[in-house]
């Protein structure tokens, strides 16, 4: 499994994959209520010597007139250091694509769970400061208030304590801005509800010229996901509306042919919408 920096265009902009780290996980979590005998050999290429199955962290930089606009920030080096993952590492590949954190300009969060912004923020829990001082962070204002909720479901609430460590600092400083809806956030970039993984979780449609791409965060959780779109994880908040937006988002993308590129995808590609499911052509083979 190679972890460079993955690049691709869209017109007049750059786009490069910012490997953040490699976690693993047990297969179960992120494909749940999957037959044992279905799902070992739909993930055996992916197992590592534990049968942990390994699980990309992708943020996307698109370079474009007005500044680098940074998607999604990696896990941060708190969970790095509980999961004993390599993981949290943005800031490392990030300046190997030319960017300083202090230079992005625009940080888009697919959605606030922590594996995706974990990185937004350092420093001691009380005094967290920007790790992106200089951007605007944009996320829907649906995921930011269910988050900020005082009525998480129980099995929830931790992961509502790590929204709030990371998202309340970039509020307090002024610099986190909840939208509603479709928006374009710039020129050429825009998010769109993709709900289901969590309540305001966005994709995020990069175009320039006659391309489009598409950053699908979690609507897609592996490559596994082509070949079974119905498959999905106890983490998504509703099952049944992740497999919806999965399907309405791969099917658009297959039509129009546009580059996919997913946080937890090793990398980008096109896709094609075969029977009921979805065959991926990859522009790097793993
Ligand atoms: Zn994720």
């Amino acid at each position: 499994v190679s972890e460079g920096v993955l690049d691709f265009t869209v017109g007049s902009f750059a786009c490069h994959v910012v490997p953040d780290g490699v976690a693993t996980y047990e297969k179960e979590t992120l494909y749940s209520d999957v037959r044992p005998d279905e799902l070992e050999p739909a993930l055996i290429a992916l197992l590592n010597d534990q049968g942990l199955l390994q699980v990309p962290y992708h943020p996307l930089l698109v370079d474009t007139a007005r500044g680098p606009v940074l998607i999604d920030a990696g896990a941060g080096p708190a969970l790095a250091e509980e999961w004993g993952d390599p993981i949290g590492r943005l800031w490392q590949t990030l300046p190997t694509v030319g960017v300083d954190p202090g230079d992005v300009e625009l940080v888009l969060i697919s959605h606030a769970h922590v594996d995706h912004i974990g990185g937004l923020t350092v420093g001691d829990a009380e005094r967290r400061s920007p790790v992106f001082p200089r951007a605007r962070h944009v996320i829907s204002r649906t995921e930011f208030e269910y988050w900020m909720s005082d009525r998480l479901p129980d099995d929830l609430a931790e992961m509502g304590e790590l929204a709030r460590l990371h998202l309340t600092p970039l509020e307090r400083a002024g610099i986190l801005d909840p939208i509603d809806g479709e928006q374009e956030v710039t020129t050429g970039i825009r998010m769109i509800p993709a709900p289901g993984h969590t309540p305001g979780h966005v994709a995020i449609l990069v175009s320039s010229g006659s391309e489009t791409a598409i950053f699908v965060a979690d609507a897609v959780l592996g490559e596994t996901q082509f070949e079974h779109p119905d498959w999905s994880s106890h983490l998504e908040v509703d099952r049944a509306e992740a497999i919806r937006t999965r399907r309405k988002l791969l099917d658009e993308a297959g039509r129009d042919s546009i580059t996919v590129a997913g946080y937890h995808l090793w990398g980008p590609g096109t896709v094609r919408r075969q029977a009921d499911v979805y065959r991926w052509d990859p522009f790097v083979r793993q």
